[in-house]
């Protein structure tokens, strides 16, 4: 009898704890499924921070928006903490797996493929400008629609990678959209002006604008640019002009949109 009643002790407590278990569901929801390179708006009960890759996701009345890294092989695990109990909820979502497109192009000269040392200083001084304009927070602003910059064919996705000779290239950042020299390019969304350069190695004229919640977006290749750094800039402003400035082959637009140090595929974020 008294073993009976031990099982029953036990079996209720199990129970219980797995309602418990379940009780804690994640306290927010994403408005659509997570790809390699991919984004998602989510929004998350009040009185949780949320993080990410150990990373705190900024919100604002709950909402917020991540990026998915291209290479992102494991899916997300997101760590939601509750102000009030201390509690943490473990929730793991799926990331869905892409094929990015590689071409091998060989016979390209050696200079093409890898600069020549004499710009070695140069080029780290100007990753470095980038990785500083990228680096801003505006927490007064949440960016919710971002319109296409310019309109034209996508003549290079986001993602690829070419293999010259036999050695892989950092995969494309962002899109090539072709459009002829002196077409205007609209900013895709408000913010502030973090970088307006003249002269990039691999960029040429460049801009990096701060779209608020470590959202940001750079235009490279340009002929003319018409803010500087500072600027605030409205969403459809005219930043500059089409061209074919540093390490390019003719008139496009390469815009990255960047997302909390990822870069994500502006077609997934771009509607117009
Ligand atoms: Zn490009």
């Amino acid at each position: 009898m008294q073993y009976i009643s031990k099982m029953v002790k036990l079996s209720l407590i199990l129970a219980l704890l797995f309602l418990a278990s379940n009780s804690y569901a994640c306290p927010f929801k994403l408005d659509r499924e997570l790809y390699q390179g991919g984004i998602a708006y989510g929004k998350i009960d009040e009185g949780y921070d949320l993080f990410l890759d150990k990373k705190k996701i900024p919100t604002k009345n709950g909402n917020f928006i991540i990026g998915i890294h291209r290479d992102r092989k494991v899916n997300a695990l997101f760590k939601a903490f509750d102000n009030k109990t201390k509690k943490q909820i473990n929730c793991e979502i799926e990331v869905k797996k892409f094929k990015w497109k590689i071409d091998y192009v060989n016979g390209v000269e050696g200079e093409k493929v890898t600069p020549p040392k004499s710009y070695f200083d140069r080029i780290q001084k100007e990753q470095n400008l980038m990785v500083n304009a990228r680096k801003a927070l505006l927490t007064n602003h949440f960016p919710t629609s971002f319109i296409m910059p310019v309109h034209g064919r996508i003549s290079s996705p986001f993602g690829g990678q070419r293999v010259f000779n036999g050695q892989p290239r950092s995969p494309h950042s962002g899109i090539d959209i072709a459009a002829k020299q002196g077409t205007p390019i609209k900013a895709i969304e408000d913010g502030k002006v973090m970088l307006a350069y003249d002269e990039m190695f691999f960029s040429g004229k460049i801009i990096v604008i701060d779209h608020g919640f470590y959202v940001n977006s750079t235009y490279a290749h340009l002929s003319k640019i018409n803010v500087k750094k500072g600027d605030t800039v409205k969403k459809g402003d005219i930043i500059g002009e089409v061209g074919s400035t540093g390490r390019s082959t003719g008139p496009h637009l390469h815009i990255t949109i960047n997302i909390f140090g990822v870069n994500v595929d502006p077609l997934k974020v771009l509607k117009d």
